[in-house]
């Protein structure tokens, strides 16, 4: 049997939406309700993608098939297409199975030509409305079919309302819109050097097909990088007859959603307006009634519509959006789908549904976006403040939340002010590691360059403070202490306001209203706990994160860098001498002015973990990151340590490297400089010994993690002088302690060679984001620089570095596990990367079998509902 490709809207339903559409398949739903849809069908998502298969043309046979189920239409209606005596006209609407901004627009009014208006206008016995249908279309058409800008067609009406000196588009009457038509269509020509196509049949194929190219026009395909919606879905064309809510008085159209989509609260929202048609409701034209007054304006008609809401709430057991227009005191239902709302609706309407007994807690689960959590952990801008606020440039929407505050150009002097107790907004040419301390204290983080990984963006993100980075059009005068954006001039110590949400920059202050993690937020974080078997661990680095991350449900740190700790002001400096030491005995001297401090640092994250495992990862980034660029910063140390500038200068060329990705980094400095490994060991057990002391009811254990591995014995090596060091301690402390060694898997070769990996490692913890740099071949720092051209050329959907690539990275890792467990049946499973906190990364680690996803704390709520959804989908 062939393959069907067309459905009239009475052959499909509501559970079809992968072959039919979102807006297809809840046209047949409703049409099966008996509710009032006008009637029509559906040109399916297999048909669009057997239309690129074709080398972008439609079958024969499939355009016979759309033909038979018009010539059925034909029959339901009682009309006829392209007929002058009664005919029918119709809608050509695209529809993806998830709706999807950046699609093709509607056309409404197909059908029409030069004969056709001419009965169309008799039928209806109102000229005016028939011109004006026929204007509309071939603006429409032209528009989304031939690419010629609806702006110079509403030229063209400017230019003969100036003529006849009237403001208003209703001035115009049937013979001025007949005009309308000639000049419309010969501007048309002149364009296209052809006539506009008066066939309909023409102008039905020809519209089918530009809801087909619209599939992969660049808002398409960016949309689906950024929702992670596949390619290979393809959009449905629904074709449906016209109602008309512009024939007059009686008639109107509007838009309306049964519970409010902003708050979440219990009541009809929505807007409508008389004599109308399509879009007029949203265009702002003019300005739509309350949905409200509907009742009085036509009383059965609102009885009618609300029964209907009802009941399509109770059928889909969820919040709708629903269009409808009435024509001739008639009601028609023209979409429904389950609505969009802000997460804070989203929140209110799950719990509410779950207390009206409409849904189950699993469902709620469900239903609820992960990503969309984010915006309830972090300030927000308030609304009506906001309304009135001017964007006056827009970078990266690097971290989210909204941020309010004073300009400073410098990380220290981001610290004073905000000693001070002012709030600040550092704004910076780009960020490095000196500027933690600034950033840290900052309200928002502003960079001129740099991507969505950059310093300033990967930080920030950790932190869970606001950030727009890479926002290239600051014209940037750090030194005088100014920059230039949008045309204004903003001075050190002026407010400005940033959405690090969208990447909105506003040149002025905007009150922020505080994030809330309470009341409906931590029921749904409970329902989420339920389900789950993922542990969800965070990647934190100070005592602060680790609370912030507890706070939000951490149940662990999966990834304590160590290599932060070392840049603040008291500790850089013994840093730099440990660098640059000539012999073991003078790197030993600046070790033992690092351990106390690191001590210290560890201690603090054991308490703020309270007893809750930590893994912390050795010394892993390549040593000249430490060591200073600038000239006066050089020749400040070499006064300080007092070895000459020419010396610093020479280790800093030796530590040069060409690929420093690739290069002295990870295991290797231990491998070189054991004692490095010795000090850290030292410093883990030690404070570990002090916090179980102090708590004698703890048993912290804690977790050494070993960076960049990808052979046994490097990591045998290490281990060796970890066990030796770490023993000894114990032994002499006097109390009973345990703690484990692993590796991170970050580097193919490890994966590849898993088994030998886990006899000495007690757990492995995927290395994301390196694991796919060495996978790739390509550094992420890098890659932004040609992965555009990948998305727009359609080589990759999705970025590697925000969406793991379960087929080749994650094939390692499967493997990886896999191998591991054969030789170690009881090895613990993690990942750390910035994936962790991606929910169809974590859905793939809870495939896989992992034991927990590490993720910033700021996502920890994220990776909770995403691992729950994960569990629900694929029971283990
Ligand atoms: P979108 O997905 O952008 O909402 P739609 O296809 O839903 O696009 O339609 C755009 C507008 O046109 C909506 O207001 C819709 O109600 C209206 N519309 C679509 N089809 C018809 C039709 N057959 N009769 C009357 N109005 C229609
Ligand atoms: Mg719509
Ligand atoms: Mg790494």
């Amino acid at each position: 049997m062939s393959t069907k490709y067309v459905y009239l809207f009475s052959e499909g339903n509501g559970s079809m939406k992968e072959l039919l559409g979102g807006k297809g398949a809840n046209l047949a739903e409703m049409t099966n309700m008996g509710l009032p849809v006008p009637q029509g069908f559906t040109v399916s998502t297999e048909a669009c993608t057997r239309y690129y298969e074709d080398g972008k043309m439609i079958d024969p046979s499939i355009e016979a098939e759309i033909f038979e189920n018009l010539a059925k239409l034909e029959g339901i209606s009682g009309k006829k297409f392209g007929d002058a005596s009664n005919p029918l006209l119709v809608s050509v609407r695209s529809g993806a199975r998830a709706s999807m901004p950046g699609m093709m627009d509607t056309i409404l009014n197909l059908g029409l030509n030069d004969e056709v208006v001419v009965s169309f206008a008799k039928l209806t016995s109102n000229e005016r409305f028939a011109y004006d249908s026929y204007r509309r279309f071939i603006q429409m058409f032209s528009d989304v079919v031939m690419e010629l800008p609806k702006s110079n067609f509403e030229r063209i009406i400017d230019e003969m309302k100036e003529a006849k000196g009237v403001e208003l588009d209703t001035d115009l009457d049937a013979n001025d819109l007949k005009a309308m038509v000639t000049k419309f269509k010969a501007y048309y020509k002149q364009e296209k050097g052809a006539d506009f196509p008066a066939d309909p049949k023409t102008q039905l194929l020809e519209a089918v097909k530009a809801v087909f190219r619209s599939w992969d026009n660049p808002r398409a395909i960016y949309y689906r990088r950024m929702n992670d919606i596949p390619g290979s879905w393809g959009t449905a064309v629904n074709v449906q007859e016209m109602v008309f809510g512009n024939m007059g008085d009686t008639s109107g159209t509007g838009v309306a959603f049964t519970r409010n989509p902003a708050t979440g609260e219990k009541k009809l929202f929505g807007e409508y307006l008389m004599n109308a048609q399509g879009e007029d409701v949203v265009a702002g034209i003019r300005t739509p009634n309350d949905i409200s007054q509907l009742e009085g304006d036509m009383p059965e008609v609102y009885k009618q519509f609300t029964d209907i809401c009802k009941t399509l709430e109770d059928h889909y057991r969820d919040m709708q959006d629903m269009e409808f227009t009435i024509e001739n005191g008639k009601l028609y239902m023209l979409q429904t789908r389950n609505g969009k709302r802000t997460a804070f609706a989203a929140l209110k309407i799950a719990c509410d549904l779950v207390d009206e007994g409409m849904i189950t807690d699993k469902e709620a689960v469900m239903a609820m976006d992960p990503k969309s959590l984010d915006a309830l952990l972090h300030p927000q801008f308030d609304a009506s403040a906001l309304k009135n606020a001017k964007v006056i440039g827009s970078g990266l929407a690097a971290s989210p939340g909204a941020a309010c505050g004073r300009v400073v150009f410098h990380a220290a002097d981001a610290v004073e002010w905000a000693n001070r107790g002012e709030k600040v907004i550092l704004t910076r040419l780009e960020t490095s590691p000196e500027d933690i301390a600034g950033m840290d204290v900052s309200e928002g983080i502003l960079t001129v360059r740099g991507g969505m990984t950059s310093h300033a963006a990967v930080v920030a993100r950790g932190m869970g403070t606001c950030c727009v980075s890479g926002c290239g059009a600051i014209e940037m005068h750090e030194k005088e202490g100014y920059f230039v954006l949008g045309g204004q001039t903003i001075k050190e110590g002026d407010y400005i306001s940033m959405n690090g949400t969208t990447g909105n920059v506003y040149g002025q202050a905007i009150p922020t209203v505080e994030a809330s993690i309470g009341g409906e937020f931590s029921r749904m974080m409970e329902w989420a706990d339920k389900y789950r078997t993922l542990k969800v661990r965070t990647n934190a680095d100070t005592p602060r994160d680790a609370k912030q991350a507890v706070v939000f449900g951490a149940e662990g740190i999966g990834l304590c860098r160590t290599e932060h700790m070392f840049f603040e002001a008291d500790r850089i400096q013994a840093m730099r001498e440990m660098i640059l030491s000539k012999t073991e005995e003078q790197r030993k001297v600046a070790l033992d002015k690092l351990l106390p401090i690191q001590r210290g640092d560890f201690e603090g994250i054991y308490e703020a973990m309270e007893d809750k495992p930590v893994t912390i990862r050795f010394l892993d980034p390549p040593l000249h990151e430490f060591l200073p660029t600038a000239e006066e910063d050089i020749a400040a140390l070499s006064k300080e340590m007092n070895i000459s500038v020419e010396e610093i200068k020479n280790v800093i060329t030796s530590l040069h490297e060409f690929n420093p990705m690739m290069g002295f980094r990870g295991c290797r400095l231990a491998v070189k400089y054991p004692e490095i490994a010795a000090m850290q060991t030292s410093a883990v057990i030690q404070a570990a010994i002090n916090v179980n002391k102090a708590h004698p009811d703890w048993k912290v254990v804690p977790e050494i993690m070993i960076p960049l591995v990808g052979e046994i014995k490097e990591l045998k090596f290490v281990k060796d002088t970890v066990v030796a060091t770490a023993d000894a301690l114990i032994a002499d402390s006097g109390i009973q302690m345990k703690y484990t060694v692993g590796t991170m898997i970050e580097i193919p070769r490890a994966a590849l060679t898993a088994d030998a990996i886990a006899t000495e490692a007690e757990f492995f913890s995927f290395g994301s984001n390196d694991l796919t740099q060495m996978t790739f071949g390509f550094s992420r720092d890098d890659a932004g620089n040609f992965l555009d051209y990948y998305y727009t050329n359609k080589v990759y959907e999705s970025d590697p570095f925000a969406r793991l690539d379960t087929v080749g990275v994650g094939k390692l890792m499967k493997m990886a596990v896999e191998l591991g467990k054969s030789t170690r049946p009881d090895l613990k499973l993690g990942i750390c990367g910035e994936h962790g906190g991606d929910p169809s990364t974590i859905a793939f680690c809870h495939e896989i079998g992992l034991n927990y996803v590490s993720c910033s704390p700021f996502r920890v709520p994220i990776a909770r509902l995403a691992a729950a959804q994960a569990a629900i989908k694929y029971p283990r």
